[in-house]
């Protein structure tokens, strides 16, 4: 049951590389309802289960909502700069040490073609390695 404070926001499910179109309704900032979006061409409508139930983790208290950075064999919060800093030097470190061949990227079924074009490029072109795999895979 929707009302006056609902708000419908059209998206694009994330689940799988179908891009289902998709409507949230918001109500108080929170996803209370999810439903097919019949103008989207790819399902008209429809979902499958995991884009029309699956999203009580977008407001789990549980979901991480900044980098952790492992200190002292404890997880402890930092900054993105300083996440993506401590990221790039160890990368570094491995790449001069074994060679690009010694890193690898797993890219994800589940994000945007340009997320995973992106992922590709980089490998390919900063880290100098093809040693790229996807979990649609497994
Ligand atoms: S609703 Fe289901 S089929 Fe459609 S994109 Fe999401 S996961 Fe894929």
């Amino acid at each position: 049951m929707t009302n006056s404070l609902t708000k419908a926001v059209k998206t694009i499910c994330g689940y799988c590389g179908t891009g289902c179109g998709l409507i949230l309704e918001v109500e108080n900032n929170q996803i209370i309802k999810i439903r097919g979006d019949k103008e989207a061409p790819v399902n008209k409508g429809q979902t499958c289960v995991k884009g029309a139930f699956a999203y009580k983790y977008v407001h789990a208290k549980e979901r991480l909502t900044e980098p952790l950075i492992r200190k002292n064999g404890e997880l402890q919060s930092s900054t993105w700069e300083e996440a993506l800093q401590f990221i790039a030097t160890k990368l570094s470190g491995v790449k001069s040490k074994w060679g690009p061949d010694a890193i690898s990227m797993f890219a994800c079924a589940r994000t945007t073609n340009e997320s995973n074009y992106v992922t590709q490029k980089f490998m390919r072109t900063v880290i100098g390695s093809n040693n790229i795999d996807g979990c649609n895979r497994t």
